[in-house]
């Protein structure tokens, strides 16, 4: 081939190349960014909120971002990073000296530099981040010049150092020590010194201290610590990439849904310093109240401090509104800001700033996480204030956050005589609202193992850091000594719905002995204590907890009720609501079988009863005996006998149900479990029963090992009991129309039951029990000259059921999804037994979750759409609705909807949840 004809085939091709090659570093200064808010998923949070503070004008200090996808792409090539990386950040940093007129490493006047992690979604604390980066014993005393306070120099290097070392040199505790020997170092000083803070120290102190400092870096590390400022930054960089990976993000992922694969952004943020004096300063602040979500500017700040001190709870910072004493210039824009921000974002956002020698810096804005009693009001509130509109406002809540808001407080009464008897010991601050009664532990660890063991805990500690989230977790309270309204504890607390009461500080706690004391009361592991998060305040001892105000105003006694429902808490969960009621399509049913609990459902707002699971009421007082006896019937006219003395106390359980759920749909499922659930299984009791009943223990026994079964869950259950004993489904049928007509005659209103087969796998099973129960129905409804209308249907609760739905439609007006069983058979899992490799299979990323809680939508919700394509082609005004437990999970409900299901059934506490849920699935 010719040269000439080479040459233009390969720039051509170079070219391409050089278009294609994806851009990693994104850079941003106050006026302008190459960024904006819509590139969360590129930027992280942090990134593309700087970005697009930098947008509005705001006062930002100048930085760059690397992208998510060079996180992914860290680990997708062994902790590597993209080739054109370098010379881009090398670029941006250019960008950032020439804004910020210093330069990276300049022994004169240094930049310094913070290198901050930032995902998609905020993940507080998760992860690393380190701060004054590009100091070295050389430009430490350039920045001793320019700043004029080698005292300040110094504090931010020996802070840089401490941080370096363990973040990025993983530099833990020695041996048999709880803290770092940085930490050690500092205390140990301060004792030498005889003083009590950090800014107490002098600056040769703060100059011997860096030295001790590099000398632990040396002994744990085997090499200096490195005096390059690049080396430093690229030992940040992969360190902040490092800690996507770290335990405590991985848990908080699991925790929260977070795929793996999203990664972190870093964020390499010019530093500005608040702790330059007293006309410096930094905080954080919500636009407004994150607890009870009132509007009003809300947060803290410290005045000659860096951000860490705010957050890490080492000083109690001061209200923000006292911003306007300390610094009334930089108050005024920060209000200003403040409100901009909101408007702009129309959402309640959660700021941090700091205050360099008067000068305001905005150095990140996010939506702020809240409580649920704070998002359903602050989605109301927004609406009236025409900021959001009703559809939007169903989208800023999240289901399960109404769960807080049907959570326990404290009785005023209780609380009253608690005071009278000294029981208060301390008041914090109301970190995290509700109220909690447990028993005291004092590590995350022992919070985890006593909950487990099905005790309710309080979590005390000092502080809590990121490692203590799962014990938080398990906790019903935590109590923490040190720390305020925006500490770990608090944020997380919140985020998590838990009561919370933070910053404590007459709490002085004994990790060793186990024990805390509070002036002159000491408490010990395992006793009582009471916090009520919505006050601050500390209880010794057990006070009972009682409903909240929506379940108050919702089931409360006349008195009571009137008064929450006045409540701002209740009328804004009831407007959010019934917005979500005018919007959503699915219905929203129960699984309920007690007529109080139906008369719960319907006050959270069900439609009607998705499964009356009928066993449930066999165990009830003196019917269990009537059911043993026709269980240990030896012939057909001796459980005859024994199923017409059950008929009359099964009437009466339907009458109950009917009359509560009135006009309402009402499921009523026949006899599922296997019968020797029903019997008792001990010797002794086994004797008791035996005498109970007037037979032989040893007949029992007998009866007992005729039925018992190696495997019961895929044995004689189910509509297989209906099939052998069609008595049995016949008294049931007989129970559920006599008392459909007597609560029609009674109260004028005729009920509408739906009676459901349960196991079917074959069409004929269905055909055979849909024939008995209508030809009970129809005798009935001519006995009481009365007209019922009713539907006879099935549960899909079995793979061969959903694969030949066509054929089980013909004698089936409704199918609802049985998909707790259906899971269980679909991956032959055991649902009594699932408990004990679920959580190994999770941490694997074997499952996303545990399939019994949220939908395997790929494998169960496949044989789902064959259920629904084949019901509907034989019969297209089949009802569709779903029972398993999955049916108040939000995401599960998603999937019903988009699946085109008539109604979900949940528990009664979940129907609210459950409404929401459907409304989102509709906006979405
Ligand atoms: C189901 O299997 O999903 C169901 C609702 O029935 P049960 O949980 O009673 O087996
Ligand atoms: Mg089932």
């Amino acid at each position: 081939m010719p040269k000439s004809a080479k040459k233009p085939l390969k720039k051509r091709a170079r070219k391409t190349v050089a278009k294609k090659a994806p851009r990693h570093v994104y850079f941003f200064e106050e006026g302008g960014a190459d960024g904006n808010r819509d590139m969360k998923d590129l930027l992280g949070g942090k990134g593309a909120n700087l970005a697009e503070m930098c947008n509005l004008g705001l006062p930002v200090p100048a930085g760059f971002t690397i992208t998510t996808e060079v996180c992914t792409w860290y680990y997708a090539h062994g902790e590597s990073y993209p080739k054109t990386l370098r010379a881009e950040v090398e670029r941006a940093l250019a960008r950032v000296e020439a804004s910020m007129g210093r330069r990276f490493g300049d022994p004169a006047d240094p930049l310094l530099v913070s290198v901050r992690s930032g995902a998609r979604v905020s993940m507080p604390g998760m992860m690393d981040t380190v701060l004054n980066l590009g100091l070295n014993d050389a430009t430490v005393e350039g920045l001793a010049r320019a700043s004029g306070s080698p005292r300040f120099a110094y504090d931010a290097y020996r802070r840089f150092i401490q941080m370096y070392g363990d973040v990025v040199l993983e530099i833990g505790p020695d041996p048999g020590e709880e803290f770092n020997p940085f930490a050690l170092a500092l205390d140990a000083l301060k004792r030498k010194r005889r003083v009590e803070r950090d800014t107490e120290l002098a600056a040769d102190d703060l100059r011997a201290l860096v030295k001790s400092y590099k000398e632990i870096v040396r002994r744990r590390t085997g090499r200096a610590f490195p005096e390059d400022p690049i080396e430093q930054l690229w030992g940040a960089i992969g360190a902040v990439f490092g800690s996507w990976q770290n335990k405590r993000a991985i848990a908080y992922r699991e925790m929260n849904g977070i795929p793996g694969s999203w990664g972190t952004a870093v964020s390499i943020v010019a530093m500005v310093f608040g702790n330059l004096g007293e006309d410096s300063g930094t905080g954080v602040a919500f636009t407004r109240d994150p607890a009870n979500g009132e509007r009003r500017f809300y947060g803290e700040f410290l005045m000659n401090a860096q951000g860490e001190d705010v957050v890490a709870g080492i000083r109690t910072p001061e209200p923000i509104e006292h911003l306007e004493r300390s610094s009334p210039k930089a108050w005024r824009e920060l209000l200003r800001i403040q409100k901009r921000l909101e408007q702009h974002y129309r959402d309640m956002q959660d700021l941090e700033f700091t205050i360099e020698r008067g000068r305001l810096f905005m150095l990140q804005c996010r939506n702020g996480k809240r409580t649920g009693f704070a998002a359903v009001r602050i989605a109301t509130d927004m609406v009236r204030e025409k900021l959001i509109t009703k559809r939007e406002a169903l989208g800023r809540v999240e289901p399960e956050a109404l769960n807080q808001l049907l959570q326990p407080i404290f009785a005023a009464k209780e609380l009253a005589r608690a005071e009278q008897t000294g029981q208060r010991l301390t008041r914090g601050l109301n970190a995290g609202p509700g109220a909690a009664s447990g028993r005291l532990v004092f590590t995350a660890t022992d919070a985890e193992a006593w909950a487990a063991r099905g005790e309710t805990v309080i979590l005390a500690r000092i502080e809590t850091s990121p490692e203590d989230i799962r014990g938080m977790q398990a906790a019903a309270g935590v109590l923490t000594a040190r720390g305020g309204m925006t500490s770990h504890a608090a944020l997380v607390a919140r985020q998590m719905g838990k009561v919370c009461v933070a910053g404590a500080g007459e709490v002085e706690i004994d990790y060793k002995r186990k024990r805390m004391t509070i002036g002159a009361t000491t408490l010990r592991e395992g006793d009582w204590l009471s916090l009520d998060g919505s006050t601050g305040k500390v209880y010794a001892g057990e006070v009972p907890t009682h409903p909240s105000e929506v379940i108050t105003a919702l089931f409360g006694k006349a008195r009571a009720r009137e008064k929450a429902k006045q409540s701002k808490g209740y009328r804004a969960y009831r407007q959010l609501l019934g917005w979500a009621d005018e919007v959503r399509v699915l219905k929203v049913r129960t699984n309920a079988d007690q007529p109080d609990q139906c008369d719960t459902a319907v006050a959270l707002g069900a439609e009607g009863i998705g499964l009356c699971r009928t066993e449930h009421m066999f165990f009830e007082g003196t019917k269990i005996s009537a059911v043993r006896e026709m269980i240990l019937a030896d012939t057909e006219a001796e459980r005859e006998k024994a199923l017409a003395k059950l008929l009359p106390v099964q009437r009466r359980d339907f009458e109950g149900i009917f009359k509560s759920m009135g006009r309402r749909p009402v499921t009523i499922r026949t006899l599922d479990p296997p019968l020797h659930e029903f019997l008792p299984h001990e010797k002794p009791e086994i004797a008791r029963v035996a005498k109970e009943l007037g037979v032989k223990p040893a007949h029992l026994a007998a009866k007992l090992e005729q039925l018992s079964e190696l495997n019961p869950m895929l044995g004689h259950r189910g509509c297989r009991l209906g099939i052998c004993y069609p008595e049995i489904t016949r008294m049931q049928a007989r129970a559920i129309f006599e008392a459909a007509c007597n609560v029609a005659k009674k109260t004028g209103v005729k009920p509408r039951p739906e009676v459901m087969i349960p196991l079917v796998g074959t069409a004929r099973e269905l055909e055979l029990q849909a024939e008995l129960v209508r030809e009970v129905a129809e005798q009935v409804l001519r006995e009481k000259k009365t007209r019922i209308p009713y539907l006879i249907g099935t549960m899909i609760e079995l793979p061969r059921a959903a694969l030949t739905a066509d054929e089980i439609a013909r004698h089936a007006d409704f199918f609802s999804f049985g998909t707790n069983d259906l899971t269980q058979t679909t991956y032959g899992i055991s649902r009594d037994d699932a408990g004990k490799f679920i959580p190994v299979y999770v941490e694997q990323g074997i499952f996303d979750g545990d399939p019994f809680a949220a939908l395997d939508t790929a494998g169960v919700g496949k044989l789902m759409e064959i259920a629904v394509e084949g019901g509907r082609k034989t019969r297209a005004d089949l009802k569709l609705g779903i029972c398993g437990e999955h049916g108040g999970d939000p995401g599960s409900i998603r999937f019903c909807h988009d699946l085109g299901l008539e109604y979900v059934s949940c528990s009664p506490y979940r129907v609210p949840i459950a409404r929401l849920a459907a409304a989102q699935a509709e906006l979405e």
